[in-house]
């Protein structure tokens, strides 16, 4: 060892389906679901009480990885805003045949327009494909952060996670 950090390895998408926010291949197929992917044991339970399916679980000690209790929830949404780590996303794998819907927090201004083509990101910012703007949700971003739905080519549903541009908030 010679003192240096080693860089902190990306997380895989396998990884994440291994963890208890992560839904079944089977639920995601049924349609609009949460996607939680927080896979690291910190102390932070916002997301459990914003719920009002109670379809997140963390419980005691405050540090459990935050569960989803999938037949619960019907991909509302109200968590997204609600995670302090941003890493609450809603996916619809029905939302037509060839496009998912994403749903994702976006902390940057300025914010799309409902119909612009924007370029999608993956969890690491790297442009993926392209995506339609179909709602902003809180575009003022009062007291909670703006959320975007964007259609995407089915193929990313599960990679999508962001779009390129704009300055963070605040
Ligand atoms: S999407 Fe809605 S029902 Fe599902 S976990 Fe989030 S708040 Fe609960
Ligand atoms: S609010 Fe976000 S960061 Fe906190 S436990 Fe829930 S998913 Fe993880």
């Amino acid at each position: 060892m010679n003192g240096e950090i080693a860089p902190t390895k990306a997380i895989t998408l396998e990884e994440l389906r291994n963890t208890p926010g992560f839904p079944s291949e089977k639920r995601l197929s049924l349609g609009r679901v949460a996607v939680i992917e927080c896979p690291e044991e910190i102390p932070c339970n916002p997301c459990e009480f914003a719920c009002p399916k109670e379809a997140i679980k963390i419980g005691q000690p405050i540090t459990n990885l935050p569960q989803l209790i999938e037949e619960r929830c019907d991909g509302c949404g109200i968590c997204i805003p609600s995670c302090p780590g941003l890493a609450i996303f809603v996916v619809d794998l029905t939302y037509s045949k060839t496009q998912a819907l994403v749903e994702f927090p976006h902390e940057f201004l300025p914010l799309p327009k409902d119909g612009q083509e924007v370029d999608a990101t993956d969890r690491h910012g790297k442009v993926l494909t392209k995506g339609e703007v179909v709602k902003v949700r809180n575009p003022k971003g009062y007291n909670s952060t703006p959320v975007i739905s964007l259609a995407v080519p089915r193929r990313y549903a599960n990679e999508v996670r962001g779009i390129l541009g704009g300055v963070r908030i605040g």
